[in-house]
């Protein structure tokens, strides 16, 4: 029933040149299929790359949104500029966001309201650390990341958004979670859901992301509750990448 999605988080990687190359490369590349592809790419790139997917079926995304509308945020980029550029996704909630340049749960909820103000669509990136794992915190964690954008956006807010879930401990560490441990927390996230809207909670897209590679793609995309992937650095590579577009 949901369409797969795949998506690339170049991350702060690569000169324009070299986005471009990669660019055109997928849009050479892709087959046509079931999914939907996107790529998440540096801001300043963005224009560059929509002009190398323009006529390709590949969407764009940005890596973060600003949490206000316009104003004096030195250093911010708007939702609505976003939308100017022909950006259909954003990122919100990285875990390198939130560790690095603390983001909180509430700054996150208030991007993926600016986000979908501007009909650009949230990707909300929930996930536990290794320690909070072995601390068996795990949902309760997913639970509060969750919850501070339901409680600010609503429920129905879902019905236009994505969630990726992304255990830190898995992230650029080459330590995927296995099919069944992720499996599990997308079973669980999507049935938070289903408590408030069995209708939305359906229809949810949610992502698997952390170390997915060309050869363990087809196992965690075959999961019930895995509608795809937010894949860092093995999109940066065309070949595996288009691989991992081709697993689904
Ligand atoms: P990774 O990154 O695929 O390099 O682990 C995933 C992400 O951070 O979105």
């Amino acid at each position: 029933m949901r369409q797969p999605l795949i998506m690339g988080n170049w991350k702060m990687n690569g000169s324009r040149e070299e986005g471009v190359q990669l660019a055109k490369a997928l849009a050479d590349g892709l087959n046509a299929g079931s999914q939907e592809v996107a790529v998440c790419v540096p801001f300043v790139y963005v224009s560059d790359i929509r002009g190398a997917l323009a006529s390709s079926p590949i969407a764009l995304g940005a890596q973060n949104v600003a949490d206000q509308a316009s104003g004096a945020y030195t250093g911010e980029i708007s939702a609505a500029m976003l939308a100017d550029c022909g950006v259909k996704y954003a990122l919100v909630g990285h875990s390198e966001r939130r560790s690095y340049y603390g983001d909180t749960s509430q700054s996150v909820a208030n991007r993926f309201c600016q986000a979908q103000k501007q009909n650009v669509i949230p990707v909300l990136c929930v996930g536990e650390t290794l320690e909070e794992r072995e601390q068996d915190r795990t949902f309760q964690v997913v639970d509060e990341q969750l919850d501070a954008v339901i409680d600010a956006a609503g429920i129905e807010a879902f019905a236009n958004a994505v969630i990726a879930y992304e255990p830190v401990w898995a992230i650029g560490t080459g330590k995927t979670a296995s099919d069944e441990q992720a499996q599990e927390v997308h079973q669980y996230i999507r049935k938070r859901i289903a408590d408030r809207n069995p209708a939305i909670a359906e229809k949810v897209q949610i992502l698997y992301g952390g170390s997915v590679k060309p050869d363990n793609a087809k196992g965690l995309f075959a999961m019930p509750d895995i509608d795809g992937g937010l894949v860092g650095g093995a999109s940066l590579d065309a070949k595996g990448f288009l691989q991992i577009c081709h697993s689904v």
